[in-house]
């Protein structure tokens, strides 16, 4: 790390606050327990097709530290939302009201069950701006589901209050979030039920995976039977339940969590509030030296608000230096050697995806005369275009590569008016 922050930017051919060369942040962090708990999955069992071994454990383990009655894994984040939304009565004709910024699979499953995403812009702090979700409430409305982007939770109680008067179902994304939380309520617990990723730059991390969350028994057995099938399905719901006939096959699909997954999960899941906690430290440490540079915008959080920081977004006020456009100041900070400084690709504001403009291209059996909605969402346009992803390192021994990075941003708007 360079200390020389008054000298001339590395893109003009100073010398870069950062020299160290690549790799600056990894995820998951792997020690010998993952090692020996992944062996010892290996020597075991890598098929599980009850709820029994790996899977029962995992499954228990993060039933007890939400502290919900049930919970299904699943192969991805990907097919837990599909299952949640399946479980949850989402069909054809069905309206969910889903946040317009935000990673796509929070929506594309709706599209494979024939429901609408109708798009909900987001506030300027890329929260669900609810006076919009209002104006977009119809008879048809089922369901809404929130998304902590970038793990900053969603407020719970504003969540609960509209999702209460306007009788919908309140589910959730918590991808970015797992440890989040409003108020003391863990994001996962907020509503019916919750999707989770375990895919592997996420807080929790089972290199692949995902996991769904709830108290509502009659969901859960829907949930076994979207993406699990025989014996699970056989041994979890009763033989007097109206849907046990189709136990044997269930819906037909096959979500299984590999065992070997579902040993990394549980072998790092202890080790979540430790991860918690540092990036907390770290993204207040970034914060700190951010908060009063001209041109970046470090995140809001409520006093209520506990964030898992997945990663931390700063807003780029171009206006604030002169005009200079977010691309050109992103590569004055990559060539100060902050290569892992991002600018979000793929969650993006939805409508821009020709998915969700021309759904029936892509999914033929998506039903005519509905196509999603996608609105203005000019505050999801705007969070998007001005967004830069820093990312959260757990461990102090990382306060350098904190440090620095952080430097490495100040530098560059210290001198923006080099690159206009
Ligand atoms: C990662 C992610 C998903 C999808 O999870 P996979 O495990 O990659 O299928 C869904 N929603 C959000 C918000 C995500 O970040």
């Amino acid at each position: 790390m360079n200390n020389s922050s008054t000298a001339s930017l590395a893109l003009l051919g100073g010398q870069p606050e950062i020299t160290t060369r690549g790799g600056h942040f990894a995820w998951p962090p792997i020690d010998s327990r993952d090692i020996e708990a992944v062996t010892r999955q290996l020597m075991d069992a890598v098929s599980i097709p009850g709820r029994a071994g790996i899977v029962a454990e995992l499954e228990d383990a993060l039933a007890t530290w939400l502290g919900v009655r049930y919970v299904v894994t699943t192969c991805t984040g990907t097919a837990a939302l599909h299952s949640m939304y399946a479980a949850a009565g989402i069909g054809p004709g069905d309206e969910v009201l889903v946040p317009a910024l935000t990673f796509h699979a929070t929506a594309t499953p709706l599209l494979h069950l024939g429901a609408r995403p109708v798009l909900v812009d987001v506030d300027d702090d890329g929260q669900l701006n609810l006076d919009a979700a209002t104006g977009l409430v119809s008879p048809r409305t089922k369901a809404l589901v929130a998304v902590h982007l970038w793990g900053l939770p969603e407020n719970a109680d504003a969540l609960a209050a509209f999702a209460g008067e306007h009788d919908v179902i309140l589910l959730e994304d918590g991808s970015h979030a797992h440890g989040a939380s409003w108020g003391g309520r863990l994001v996962g617990t907020y509503g019916r039920a919750a999707a989770f990723s375990l895919n592997g730059p996420k807080p929790l991390s089972a290199g692949e995976g995902g996991f769904v969350a709830t108290d509502d028994t009659e969901l859960y057995y829907r949930l076994l039977l979207h993406g699990q099938y025989n014996k699970r399905c056989r041994t979890e719901i009763p033989s007097g339940h109206p849907l046990a006939k189709f136990a044997t096959t269930g819906q037909g699909l096959k979500l299984r969590i590999h065992p070997l997954a579902a040993a990394l999960a549980r072998a790092q899941l202890p080790r979540l509030e430790g991860y918690l906690t540092g990036r907390a430290t770290c993204a207040e440490r970034i914060c700190a030296v951010l908060e009063n540079v001209p041109g970046l915008r470090t995140p809001r959080l409520d006093p209520a608000a506990r964030a898992s920081w997945y990663t931390l977004p700063l807003r780029y006020e171009s206006a604030a230096l002169g005009g200079l456009p977010l691309a050109r100041f992103l590569a004055a900070v990559h060539a100060e050697g902050a290569m892992a400084v991002d600018h979000p690709g793929s969650t993006r504001p939805l409508g821009d995806h020709p998915l969700f403009r021309a759904p029936r291209e892509m999914i033929p059996h998506y039903p005519g005369a509905q196509d999603p909605v996608l609105g203005e969402c000019r505050g999801a346009a705007r969070v998007h275009a001005s967004t830069l992803k820093l990312p959260v390192w757990h461990r102090p021994e990382d306060s350098a590569f904190a440090d620095a990075y952080a430097a490495a941003l100040a530098k560059v708007a210290r001198h923006h008016k080099e690159l206009l």
